[in-house]
């Protein structure tokens, strides 16, 4: 132990006693992945997002840019270099190189982190391994043959629905409550059990492979009547998968609730623990709560 000026520094493991005497964990290591997106505001949402992980403290951050338009044979990110990788790609996204495809399923069927934020379940509908990750995706000729429905129904009850049907769909943008369905995960435990979203798309009909997957909270959708799922979380392999249909603009990301959904569900993607607390913002049942990035 290294004693300056009255404070200590130590490193016990990963954990590093700064000088102010704050436990503070080791930094864990994002690689942002972007390029291809039919939401135009994608570079600025890779920022807001960029921005809320670094200044938690918790996370240093990359990004990887593809090309805008087509295949890119130059996209190939160093996954193995980081703990979690977060996709802000999006519908009509170009197949990435098969190379990186394969590096990409090593990483996260090996224990990579993989978060998944809205438009991003929208992409690769014919990557069979990455619809196993992200376990339910939309659009992009998703159907019946790529799995069923899931939700959950009024009175409750986990629904897999194999009715034949295209996957993806939203109405209007909206604010909406979320449910918390499972008290006790981590990326959810102390949570509001119910909290109000900022305006943003309510993604329904979603349907994919939905293997190992775990439903953490829904929203109730005035097109369907079901509760559509909005935080899950997916095994692959021995990785980690967090995925969350919210977040389709600045300001729906900009949200107190995706803030803390985002910082937490990235957390225990890498490491499977959460130490990020629900801040004193967090929306309520009655009432939204934003933070403008970069405040
Ligand atoms: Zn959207």
């Amino acid at each position: 132990m290294l004693r300056v000026g009255g404070g200590i520094l130590a490193w016990a493991g990963a954990l590093l006693l700064t000088a102010t005497g704050v436990l503070a964990a080791e930094p864990i290591r994002v690689l942002i992945v972007d390029g291809q997106n039919n939401h135009g505001v994608w570079p600025k949402t890779t920022q807001i997002m960029k921005s809320y992980l670094q200044q938690s403290g918790r996370f240093t951050v990359d990004t990887a840019t593809a090309a805008p338009q087509g295949g890119d044979p130059n996209f190939r990110p160093n996954f193995a270099a980081y703990q979690v990788v977060l996709s802000n790609f999006g519908h009509g996204a170009a197949p990435w190189p098969a190379e990186t495809r394969e590096s990409f399923e090593k990483f996260v069927r090996g224990g990579g982190g993989f978060v998944v934020i809205h438009a991003a379940d929208n992409s690769f509908p014919d990557w069979v391994a990455y619809n196993e990750m992200i376990g339910l995706g939309g659009w992009g000729g998703r159907n019946e043959k790529s799995g069923p429905y899931v939700y959950f129904d009024r009175q409750g009850k986990l629904v897999r629905d194999e009715s034949p049907g295209n996957g993806g769909n939203h109405g209007p943008q909206i604010e909406f409550p979320i449910i918390v369905r499972d008290r006790e995960h981590p990326i959810v435990q102390g949570m509001p059990l119910e909290w109000l979203h900022a305006q943003d798309e309510l993604y329904d009909k979603l349907r994919g492979p939905a293997k190992n997957m775990q439903i953490l909270a829904t929203a109730e959708s005035r097109i369907t009547g079901r509760h559509e799922p909005m935080l899950m979380t997916i095994q692959y392999g021995e990785g980690r998968v967090f995925h969350t249909p919210m977040g389709h603009a600045e300001y729906s990301q900009e949200c107190v609730g995706f803030i803390t959904c985002l910082l937490r569900g990235t957390e225990w993607a890498a490491t499977g623990k959460v130490t990020i607390e629900i801040p004193a913002d967090f929306p309520t049942a009655e009432k939204t709560s934003s933070r403008a990035a970069g405040k």
